[in-house]
């Protein structure tokens, strides 16, 4: 298949189809991508898309694209189109394994009419209030419906008779019949069908009932020939229906469900709902804005299929929810566009200099390289040095700070691919802006600094779009309190420069061809907006990360925000980079960084964070020999302690591994929230200590116990009723400020998951 370097990373999934084709239980691979078409594909969903499309080519299997199309009321054409183009986009091709769920009604309709003969399925009349009632709660079995133990006969009727279009939305239902006292409460009678009087995109009005997700997802498995069927870890509970269908039904094959750990980032949202809130509101300009995660947004934004199909393989495939950084997302996409992206000049915010010793009307052509040595790429550009060129404003400075390397009074920089000037006189208007600079060329004065520019009278106007993170916290969809993600975007998002001025090679890009604009950042023509006449540039990504170094701004960046470092100065080795030396090193570290991949089954990038020092690795062992929860503990060392300790070494903090581990089963036993742990590990690592100690102590217990939440959701119920009728009138938004509310009288103390669902019980009415 592939060579020891490029072979893609073992996961378990990998692991299990290795197993399948070897015992000969299944000959060939077929994997699905299965989106409901009532949205815009997100980063989420490409690495659904790469991964089911990845296995099914590294095992010369098939993947098929599957519209889930079961729920006419949100389904629309303009979907279906736009994600036929994304996973065309991404680079995977379905052949003629294009499927949709409502090619398939007639069957699954024959399988339930099976279930009912089999007396495994009954029409309910309950509605949906009484049936979640009589469905019980976790710790009280359910009871059965009324109409759980009708004939046969009269439920083939009645089956037959919603088929017919003859009760109305809503008046019943057919259900399995399945165990009322299982654990899993969604195996308590799970729905099959239910009516919905709408036209369907596909079937049109041929159909009134509609299968339910659960019982069509596995039979559209079978009927397929799909034998491996992956979805994403929330549909988990989901997996017993999805075996009991195949096991009741006369369904063709049998598939199985796979679940792994779904793609979330930081400072963004993947979740449809609140992208299409975004879009639907007017927060952004459409699903392709290029702030969005969509790959459509993404791709008008510069991200190329190649950055996004690199992150995915990099995040790797697990079986444990955690949030990736976006820094590593834009990371994949530099490295892309470093080999890809012709380097040109662009001045944001020009201010003019007049280089008062070069005669008027002179031009001399430079020469200047595509692209860098260390890139190897052929190809180069033109930019004509005249009298007078721009620089960025935030180049000059009048009253320098220490260790300014760009332009000053009195002081020379190079201009990238030109001469050394000096400047001699700064230019004001009446009111002292400065308006422009005088300088002259000499090339013996001492560089100090090199910048770019653009010559003045060859420019090109362009309007600049710069795109910033939507949201300016890390987990706008996780707030403590329960307030809106909305809350949440970051008001400078956008900042659209109208005038830049960019040098003459600018006119000849062609749509959608990326460049860098050099010391700034990689952008690419708008492809909506852009015209060869009035071109339009939208940033794709800075040149380094600059949100991380607005934690370590130095004198000299906060100086000049726009512009970044000069890229002329030796840099600095990457973390990865230290970390590898120290493993070449030192064989400890080595031999640890295969066995936490390969023994503890950890992500490539984790493994490498772990084993860069030996610290690090001591506590991480540590930590598991009092809590044997590799992804647990695995999550705590990485996202909590290395960014705790900042760059220094990990055992200069006071916290102990024990502690660690500690806390670690705390939090998954649910006797602390997240926020409480946090707040827990906040004092370990100021002071340590034991967790259960400090839990006690600050009172930091969490409550899990449903009567007590209970009690308090209806004492916020009570207090307010304006609110609680306006949720049920339908603003369903309002279930966050009741969060809050509830979240704050428990003293951030009550169990967010069941809160939610308690809450949502009780607002039911
Ligand atoms: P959302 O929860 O945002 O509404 P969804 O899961 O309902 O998304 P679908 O169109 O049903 O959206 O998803 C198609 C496939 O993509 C499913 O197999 C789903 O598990 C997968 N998927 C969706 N979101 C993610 C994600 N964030 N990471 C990985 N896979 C995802
Ligand atoms: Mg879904």
């Amino acid at each position: 298949m592939s060579t020891a370097d490029d072979a893609p990373k073992s996961n378990f999934l990998r692991q299990i189809i290795d197993a399948d084709l070897e015992s000969g239980r299944h000959s060939q691979v077929v994997t699905r991508f299965p989106p409901e078409p009532n949205g815009y594909l997100h980063i989420g969903h490409a690495k659904s898309i790469c991964l089911n499309f990845g296995l099914a080519r590294d095992f010369g299997g098939v993947c098929h694209l599957r519209m889930d199309d079961t729920n006419p009321e949100t389904e629309e054409a303009e979907y279906i189109a736009g994600i036929e183009r994304d996973v065309r986009w991404l680079g995977f091709e379905w052949g003629d394994k294009l499927f949709h769920a409502s090619d398939f009604f007639e069957e699954m309709y024959a399988f339930a009419e099976h279930l009912v003969r089999a007396g495994e399925a009954y029409v309910d009349h309950l509605d949906a209030d009484a049936i979640s009632d009589y469905r019980g709660t976790l710790r009280e079995a359910g009871r059965p419906s009324p109409y759980r133990e009708r004939s046969v006969d009269e439920n083939l009727d009645l089956l037959r008779r919603m088929r017919a279009g003859e009760f109305a939305d809503g008046t019943c239902v057919l259900r399995a019949k399945g165990d009322l006292a299982s654990p899993n409460m969604k195996m308590r009678d799970p729905l099959l069908y239910r009516i919905r009087k709408a036209s369907h995109p596909r079937t049109g009005d041929t159909w009134c009932i509609y299968p339910m997700y659960d019982y069509a997802h596995p039979l559209e498995d079978a009927l397929e020939g799909v034998t491996h069927s992956i979805c994403t870890l929330e549909f988990e509970n989901n997996r017993e229906i999805y075996d009991w269908v195949l096991e009741h039904t006369p369904a063709p094959a049998r598939p199985r469900q796979y679940e792994f750990a779904r793609l979330n980032i930081t400072y963004t949202v993947l979740s449809k709902r609140k992208l299409l809130q975004l879009v639907g509101e007017g927060h952004v300009a459409g699903w392709d804005d290029p702030r969005m995660p969509t790959l459509a947004g993404m791709r008008r934004r510069g991200y190329t299929p190649e950055a996004i199909r690199t992150f995915c393989e990099a995040v790797g495939v697990t079986k444990t929810n955690s949030r990736v950084d976006m820094e590593r997302l834009e990371g994949c996409l530099r490295d892309d566009l470093n080999h890809r992206a012709p380097r040109l000049m662009a001045v944001l915010d020009p201010i003019e200099i007049e280089l008062v010793n070069r005669p008027e009307g002179e031009v001399t052509p430079l020469e200047a390289a595509s692209f860098p040595d260390d890139v190897g790429k052929p190809g180069s550009r033109t930019v004509p040095l005249g009298r007078r060129v721009f620089i960025e404003r935030s180049d000059f400075s009048e009253a320098p700070p220490k260790g300014w390397r760009r332009l000053s009074p009195g002081g020379a920089v190079r201009l990238r691919y030109g001469p050394i000037v000096r400047c001699e006189a700064v230019v004001k208007d009446a009111d002292g802006v400065i308006t422009g600079l005088r300088c002259v060329v000499d090339d013996d004065a001492r560089a100090n600094g090199t910048l770019h520019w653009v010559p003045a009278e060859a420019a090109v106007r362009a309007e600049v779009r710069l795109y910033d993170r939507l949201f300016s916290v890390e987990k706008p969809d996780q707030d403590p309190a329960g307030r809106d993600p909305l809350t949440f975007l970051n008001p400078t998002s956008l900042v659209v420069v109208k005038d830049a001025r960019l040098e003459p090679a600018a006119a000849l890009v062609t749509p959608a061809t990326h460049v860098q604009f050099e010391r700034n950042g990689y952008y690419v023509t708008d492809c909506v907006d852009s015209r060869a006449d009035a071109l339009v540039f939208n940033r794709a990504v800075t040149l380094r990360d600059s949100w991380a170094r607005k934690v370590e701004t130095t004198d000299e960046e906060a100086a000049a925000p726009v512009a970044k470092k000069a890229d002329t100065r030796p840099q600095k080795k990457t973390r990865a980079q230290v970390r590898e030396e120290a493993r070449a090193r030192d064989a400890e570290l080595a031999a640890r960084l295969t066995r936490y991949r390969d023994v503890l089954g950890l992500d490539e990038s984790d493994a490498d964070v772990l084993t860069g020092d030996r610290a690090t690795g001591d506590l991480f062992e540590a930590a598991l020999a009092a809590y044997a929860d590799v992804p647990s503990v695995t999550r705590w060392v990485v996202n909590e302690v290395l960014a705790a300790a900042k760059d220094a070494p990990v055992d200069s903090l006071p916290l102990t591994g024990e502690a660690l581990g500690a806390l670690a089963r705390m939090v998954d036993e649910n006797v602390l929230s997240n926020s409480a742990a946090k707040e827990v590990f906040a004092e370990l690592v100021e002071r340590g200590g034991d967790p259960a100690e400090i839990t006690k102590r600050r009172g930091l217990r969490q409550v899990s116990d449903a009567d007590a939440i209970e009690t308090i959701i209806a004492e916020v119920l009570a207090a307010h009723p304006d609110e609680v009728a306006r949720y049920r009138e339908g603003n369903q938004g309002l279930l966050g400020f009741f969060m809050g509310q509830v979240m704050r009288r428990s003293g951030g103390k009550a169990n967010p998951g069941l809160t939610r669902r308690l809450l949502q019980k009780a607002l039911a009415g």
